[in-house]
């Protein structure tokens, strides 16, 4: 194995995903819906393998398939006022993963400086270094810009640690609102921050907006491209499994000025190539759909957060009731709890890990039947022990499985 590989061996959602195949449990890891996307999504898919142009079962542009590069334009210039233009500023990528790859590979050279926020989604890290680059962390702080509220915006970036890890050799930052794991979403003023700095030093701004649509009021989703000056440094990315609720699509994009597109598509074009046609028109046929009905309340985009809100009322009032701490997410669908006033009930001695929250959700899956995510995944070694005592659980489930969390869990409480 190449050293550049070294200390990426481990995948949480490997070990995780066979940790629920080994032992059947409630899941609540990795972040997927347990029901179905909306209607007229399969419908459009079943559509198209029925359908009679069969040169949608064959290769399509390589850069991303007409139709649904244009409808994808079409909505995001209306979002960042702007006209996208879709052949040379969008590229479809194989999942939201392939935007980042192709773009932290299509930009970071050997010894570039990347800023990555902390918590971070883990594969940020393993890209940089396979790039050659080298990733600068900066955790997010218990800081509460007025009264603690609970909630996600109560961890905050330190401006001084910030500004003080940009320097020559920084090349991009890679920002993710809402966050993953904490569902923190960032506000205009910390926006507005870390734009000054990416034009002050001539930084690329990596942009993974995949929750965009999943915020919860009062927050707005701000996209960092629509700030003065930011749409010349800034690749925007997005994925099909969140936007749609169809994770096994695997089907993303990436949109941002052309001079630093030019460098995605050479990555894409050497590697993936090219991604599969009748999803990306199922998809284009989707995205028509939406915008037809954008703004009302039909329109997926408006009605998924109101759902998730419910679940994520649901799963904080559960979580604090059995004696957990849970950070309230303002957007995503992920909620990161603090389990320790429940540690003395856990017998933590038969599992062997180096990181306790590792331990305790293993003990958790294979004793309670409730399997949830360890939060040290989502930091580097240095500053994993910021966060040994949070894990994380996915909302994005049926209500009745919820409930049967809640339960299981009060039971042990
Ligand atoms: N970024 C973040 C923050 C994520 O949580 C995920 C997982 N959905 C991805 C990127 C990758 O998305 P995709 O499944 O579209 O590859
Ligand atoms: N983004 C999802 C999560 O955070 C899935 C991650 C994955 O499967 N690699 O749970």
């Amino acid at each position: 194995l190449p050293a550049r590989f070294a200390g990426s061996v481990k995948s949480v959602w490997v070990e995780y995903i066979q940790l629920a195949q080994d032992f059947p449990s409630i899941n609540l890891g990795q972040g997927f819906p347990d029901f179905g996307p909306p209607d007229h999504v399969t419908q459009g898919l079943k559509e198209v393998a029925e359908g009679e142009n069969v040169l949608l079962h064959q290769y399509t542009r390589g850069f991303g398939h007409v139709r649904l590069v244009k409808a994808i334009g079409k909505l995001y210039s209306k979002l960042i006022n702007r006209e996208i233009d879709p052949m040379n500023e969008v590229l479809i990528t194989a999942g939201a993963y392939e935007a980042l790859y192709s773009t932290i590979v299509g930009h970071v050279d050997d010894g570039d400086e990347v800023i990555i926020i902390e918590p971070f989604f883990d594969c940020y890290e393993p890209m940089v270094k396979n790039a050659g680059g080298i990733a600068k962390f900066i955790p997010l702080r218990f800081k509460p810009k007025g009264e603690p509220t609970g909630h996600a915006s109560d961890w905050t970036l330190d401006k001084d640690e910030l500004s003080k890890l940009f320097n020559a050799k920084t090349k991009a930052i890679i920002l993710n609102t809402p966050n993953n794991p904490f569902g923190k979403v960032f506000d205009m003023e910390e926006l507005q921050f870390i734009a000054d700095l990416c034009k002050k030093w001539n930084v690329l701004c990596i942009s993974d907006e995949v929750y965009e649509w999943i915020v919860y009021k009062p927050h707005t989703h701000i996209r960092i491209a629509t700030l003065p000056g930011m749409w010349e440094r800034t690749i925007t990315i997005g994925s099909a499994g969140k936007t749609f609720s169809v994770t096994g699509w695997k089907a993303g994009w990436a949109y941002g000025p052309s001079n630093l597109m030019k460098n995605l598509q050479i990555v894409h074009q050497n590697c993936v190539y090219c991604c599969a046609t009748p999803i990306q028109e199922a998809l284009a046929m989707a995205f028509e759909k939406e915008i037809e009905k954008f703004g009302t309340d039909d329109c997926y985009f408006f009605s998924l957060p109101k759902e998730l809100e419910t679940k994520r009322d649901y799963i904080v009032g559960m979580l604090k009731d059995v004696g957990m701490k849970p950070i309230i997410p303002d957007g995503g669908y992920f909620i990161v709890a603090d389990y320790s006033p429940l540690e003395s009930k856990a017998d933590l001695s038969k599992e062997t890990d180096k990181y306790k929250d590792y331990r305790f959700t293993k003990w958790m899956t294979k004793e309670i039947g409730v399997l949830a995510i360890p939060t040290t995944a989502f930091y580097n070694e240095a500053n994993k022990p910021l966060a040994e005592n949070l894990v994380r659980f996915c909302f994005m489930k049926k209500e009745d499985k919820l409930q049967k969390a809640g339960e299981v869990l009060r039971k042990w409480k």
